[in-house]
């Protein structure tokens, strides 16, 4: 019998124990203007007196991103609605994973060290990590799980040419086609995408948590946004204004993936200059 809460030791086919019966999440916080959060673990921890990240053993029911936050809040009493979760990266042993989900606050988190793990909580900038002395699997992680940090996924969904692309009916109702897309984008958005099926090549244990901006023209303009998808109503002509929803996203947060998703060759082209990706309408993976 597994234990709902998750504590206990996993005898892992690496040849080593790991916490977490059903795994176990850690939460790399960034603040743009602070760094990212890390934790001093309390001396008689496993690996005591190294820094690593807030987080512990996932419950029965969590996903990885519930646990992490949970865990923080524990930790560390970071709310739950002061991080916006951007991606995550999974290692995988089979029997047992460790999931890091990265994070970038919303707004200041005043931490506090609430725990007995924890002996001491800091904001550090990112190039000064590798300098503390760090738990070993966070020192070897931490080179990869670097290089995304405070990036987000962009998906800028040109409307149009999407609901084109699929044989239901489109052309008798574009204002429905379209409403029914961006229901799909939402639970596309909450679910998360695996790097692999939208190419932004963090690496194959990679996911991500997008934003979602779509952009429709014509009878389809009345169309209104929903939770993690906002909604952008071309004036006259629908690639122009992707391009410059694409141009605004570059120049506001040059760090993100953008990814437009279209089959138009001349928007690719055009967006391809802005420096965004491409994605065509079929590689989206939304049912
Ligand atoms: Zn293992």
């Amino acid at each position: 019998m597994v234990r709902d809460d998750g504590n206990g030791f996993v005898r892992c086919a690496c040849g080593k124990r790991h916490w977490g019966l059903h795994g176990a999440a850690g939460l790399l916080l960034t603040d743009p203007a602070r760094g990212v959060l890390l934790q001093k673990r309390a001396w008689w921890t496993h690996y005591g007196r190294t820094w690593a990240l807030p987080g512990g053993a996932v419950q029965a029911g969590e996903t990885p991103w519930q646990a992490a936050i949970r865990e923080a809040g524990e930790e560390a009493a970071v709310p739950s609605a002061a991080a916006r979760a951007t991606s995550e990266s999974i290692v995988d042993h089979g029997t047992w994973r460790y999931t890091t989900v990265l994070a970038t606050t919303r707004h200041a988190v005043t931490e506090r060290a609430v725990s007995m793990e924890s002996a001491e909580l800091r904001w550090v900038p990112p190039a000064e990590v590798a300098e503390l002395r760090l738990h070993p699997d966070f020192a070897l992680a931490w080179p990869e799980l670097s290089g995304q940090l405070d990036r987000e996924l962009v998906l800028v969904v040109d409307a149009a040419n999407v609901v084109g692309s699929r044989p239901d009916g489109w052309w008798r109702d574009r204002a429905g086609a379209a409403v029914k897309l961006r229901d799909r984008l939402a639970a596309l958005g909450e679910a998360g995408v695996r790097d692999d099926a939208v190419g932004v090549l963090a690496g194959p244990q990679w996911s991500w948590w997008p934003r979602i901006v779509l952009v429709v023209e014509g009878q389809a303009r009345g169309v209104a946004a929903v939770p993690g998808v906002q909604v952008v109503a071309a004036e006259r002509d629908g690639d122009s204004e992707i391009v410059r929803v694409v141009a605004k996203a570059r120049a506001d947060r040059a760090g993100d993936h953008v990814l437009v998703v279209t089959a138009d060759r001349e928007l690719r082209a055009r967006v391809s200059a802005e420096g965004a990706g491409v994605l065509g309408p079929r590689a989206l993976p939304i049912r």
